[in-house]
C-alpha cells in the first residue's frame, strides 16, 4: 500500500508507554481508527454476576422465563425455515434443541439455584448448565456426548437474550465504536451494522478470512491476529488500529496521536491524488490497458465499484445474502436483489457466484453439521450439487435477473469435471423451468468457474472445455496448494500468496487460459494488493477483480511502470527460491516506482 511509506513508529513487540499498550497482529484492512471499544459478543457471553434481593427473586425468575420463551420462539423460526428448504429431516437437529429448553428438571435446577444462592439468574444458569454439561460431556455414549453441545448452544442462546446481547449486536449503539472480538465469523461481519464500526481488531482470523475480505470491501481498518488483546483491554479504554502495519495501541498517548495526525494528513494527501486520477483508464505507462474489476457482496458495493470507475463486476459473492438475513433466502428475494446488483452496474457485466457456503461462511439456517476441516469439507459447489432445492432456487433467480444485464455465471470451489458437467446440468433444468413458465432470462449466460484447489489448476485445460470463463480465486488456492489454514493465525506466515508453487500455479492457467482461449481474471485479494499487480500482468492475466477502495491505487500504481518492467521483474522473482525473497522484490519494485511521486 502506498501508505506503507509513511513513517512508521518502531515499536517493538509489545511496547507500553506512559500507559500506551501496543500489540502486533496482522495488517487486514487499510486504514487508521481511534475511538472507545466495543466489545463484541460472539459466542462466549460475559455472565454477568450480581447479587438480588430476596423479595426480587419471583422477578428474576420471570426474566428467566421471559428468556426461555424468547429462545424457544427464535428456535422454532430457525426450525421452519430449515424444514422449508431443506425438509424436516435436517430441521430435526434443532428438535434436540427445543427439548433442553422445555426440560423441567433444568428448569427447577436453575430456580433452585436463585433461591439458594440469592445470585442473578444469569449467573445461575451459567452455573447449572455447566454443571449438566460437565456431566454429558464426560458420558461415553457419544449421543448424550453430543447432547452436551447442544446444550452449551442453547445455554449461550438464552444467556445473550437475558444480557440483551445479540451475536451482531451493533445497532444499538449510539457513537461508532472500535469492535473487538476474539474472533470473528461472516455473518458477525455481515449483519454489522457498518456506519457503527471505526474498525475491527480481533485475536484471530487470517488476511484472508471472509469477516477480513468483508471488512476490506466496506473501508473499515482492520487489524487481526493480535493475541491476548481482550484480555490486556478494561472497560471505557481507547483503541487506535493501524490497519497498514497491523498494529493496535490501547489507550494510546497524545504524541503517539499526534504522530498518527500527521500521518492522516499525508493519507488525505495521497487520498485526494487517487480519487483525482481516479477516472483515468487502467493501464500501464507505456499504454496498454488491463481490465479491472470489482469485488462485491451488495448492492452498495456494486454501486461504490462502479463510482471507482471498474468495467463491471468480477465476482459477487451470494452467500452474503443469506448470511444477512440468517436463513436461506427464496428466489423471489434472490431475484429482487441479484436483479439490484446487475442495475447497480448500469449496464456492464456481472459475475454473480453461486453458493459458496461453508469453510468460514456457516448459516445456522443451512442444518450442517459440525465439521472437523470445514474448509476441505461440505461447502461451495458440494453443498449445492447435494441440496437441488436450494441450487436450483438459486440458479432462476440468477437466470432471471440475466433478463435485466449482462449476467455471467460462475461456480466455487471446483474440483473435477465431473462437478462442472453436474453443475451445468442443474443450470440447463433450471432454465427448462423458467422456460416452461414463460421467464425471461439469457439463454446463452456466459458460464465460468473459480480455479481455487490444486486439482482445477491440473486440470484446467480440461476445465477450459466446459466452461467461457475463470476466476483464479488465489485465497483458497493458496490455502489448498500450501495447505494453511486461511484463518488460522498461528501459522499466518505461513500464508504466502508470493510462494513459487503459488507463481507456477498461476502461470499454468494463464498460459492454458491462452491456448484454450478461455478469459481469465484474478479475484483473490492478491488482486488487490499493488505489490502483486507487475507480476500477475507479466505472467498474462489481463483481468483482476478486487475491493472497490482498492481500484484506485491499482490504477495509479499500474501507470507507474511499463510492460518491459513487469517482465524484467517477472525474470528476477522466476530465480528466486523462497517467498521471502519473491515478497522483498515485489516491495523493492513498488518502493522504487513509488518514491519519487510521494517525495
Ligand atoms: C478466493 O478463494 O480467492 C475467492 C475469491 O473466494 P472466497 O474468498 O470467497 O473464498
Ligand atoms: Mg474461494
Amino acid at each position: 500500500m502506498i501508505d506503507r511509506f509513511w513513517d512508521v513508529m518502531s515499536h517493538q513487540s509489545e511496547s507500553s508507554k506512559s500507559g500506551e499498550v501496543v500489540l502486533y497482529g496482522i495488517a487486514a484492512s487499510p486504514g487508521v481508527s481511534h475511538g472507545q471499544v466495543f466489545r463484541f459478543l460472539h459466542d462466549e457471553v460475559e455472565v454477568p454476576r450480581y447479587e438480588v434481593a430476596k423479595d426480587e427473586q419471583e422477578s428474576e425468575i420471570a426474566r428467566f422465563k421471559d428468556a426461555l420463551k424468547q429462545t424457544h420462539d427464535q428456535i422454532t423460526e430457525v426450525r421452519e425455515s430449515v424444514a422449508r428448504n431443506l425438509g424436516d429431516k435436517e430441521a430435526s437437529i434443532f428438535d434436540a434443541h427445543l427439548l433442553v429448553l422445555e426440560d423441567q428438571a433444568l428448569i427447577d435446577d436453575v430456580v433452585g439455584e436463585i433461591h439458594k444462592t440469592g445470585d442473578n439468574v444469569e449467573q445461575c444458569l451459567h452455573r447449572v448448565s455447566q454443571r449438566y454439561y460437565d456431566y454429558f460431556n464426560q458420558l461415553k455414549d457419544e449421543y448424550l456426548r453430543e447432547r452436551a453441545s447442544d446444550l452449551q448452544d442453547i445455554s449461550r442462546r438464552l444467556l445473550r437474550n437475558l444480557v440483551g446481547a445479540t451475536a451482531a449486536g451493533t445497532a444499538f449503539l449510539a457513537e461508532p465504536r472500535i469492535l473487538v472480538s476474539e474472533d470473528l465469523t461472516p455473518s458477525d461481519t455481515a449483519s454489522l451494522d457498518r456506519s457503527k464500526v471505526l474498525g475491527i481488531a480481533t485475536e484471530s482470523g487470517g488476511k484472508t478470512s471472509h469477516a477480513v475480505i468483508m471488512a476490506r470491501a466496506s473501508g473499515v481498518p482492520a487489524v487481526v491476529g493480535l493475541r491476548e488483546l481482550t484480555s490486556k483491554l478494561s472497560d471505557g479504554d481507547t483503541l487506535l488500529i493501524d490497519g497498514f502495519e497491523g498494529i493496535a495501541i490501547i489507550n494510546p498517548v497524545e504524541t503517539t496521536l499526534f504522530r498518527y495526525g500527521k500521518v492522516g494528513l499525508r493519507r488525505k494527501k495521497i487520498k485526494d491524488l487517487l480519487e483525482e486520477q481516479a477516472h483515468l483508464p487502467a493501464e500501464t505507462k507505456d499504454g496498454q490497458g488491463f481490465n479491472l474489476f470489482a469485488n462485491a457482496d451488495s448492492v452498495e458495493e456494486v454501486a461504490s465499484g462502479i463510482e471507482s470507475g471498474c468495467q463491471g463486476v468480477g465476482l459477487f459473492r451470494t452467500e452474503s445474502l443469506f448470511l444477512r438475513k440468517n436463513e436461506i433466502p427464496s428466489e423471489d428475494i434472490q431475484f429482487a436483489e441479484y436483479k439490484k446488483v446487475v442495475q447497480a452496474a448500469s449496464s456492464l457485466p456481472v459475475t454473480i457466484r453461486t453458493l459458496d457456503l461453508g469453510g468460514d461462511k456457516i448459516l445456522d439456517a443451512s442444518g450442517r453439521e459440525k465439521e472437523e476441516n470445514p474448509f476441505m469439507g461440505f461447502r461451495a459447489i458440494r453443498y449445492c450439487l447435494r441440496n437441488p432445492a436450494i441450487f436450483l432456487e438459486q440458479l432462476r433467480a440468477i437466470l432471471r435477473a440475466s433478463a435485466h444485464g449482462q449476467v455471467k455465471i460462475m461456480f466455487p470451489m471446483i474440483s473435477g469435471v465431473g462437478e462442472i458437467i453436474r453443475a451445468k446440468e442443474f443450470l440447463f433444468t433450471a432454465k427448462r423451468q423458467l422456460s416452461e413458465k414463460g421467464e425471461k432470462f439469457d439463454e446463452n449466460i456466459p458460464v465460468g468457474c473459480m480455479i481455487e484447489t490444486p486439482a482445477a489448476v491440473s486440470i484446467c485445460d480440461l476445465l477450459a472445455d466446459e466452461v467461457d470463463f475463470f476466476s483464479v480465486g488465489t485465497n483458497d488456492l493458496v490455502q489448498y496448494l500450501l495447505a494453511v489454514d486461511r484463518i488460522n493465525n498461528q501459522i499466518a506466515y505461513l500464508y504466502e500468496p508470493h510462494h513459487p508453487a503459488v507463481i507456477r500455479a498461476l502461470e499454468q492457467v494463464f498460459e492454458v487460459s491462452k491456448t484454450k482461449g478461455v478469459e481469465v481474471t484474478v479475484c483473490g485479494e492478491i488482486a488487490g494488493d499493488p505489490h502483486f499487480l507487475p507480476l500477475l500482468l507479466s505472467l498474462g492475466v489481463d483481468s483482476l477483480s478486487a475491493a472497490a477502495p482498492l481500484l484506485a491505487e491499482l490504477k495509479f500504481f499500474g501507470r507507474q511502470f511499463s510492460y518491459d518492467d513487469a517482465f524484467r521483474l517477472l525474470e528476477k522473482v522466476r530465480t528466486c527460491r523462497r517467498p521471502s525473497e519473491i515478497n522483498r522484490i515485489l516491495k523493492d519494485f513498488y518502493d522504487e516506482k513509488i518514491s519519487d511521486l510521494l517525495g
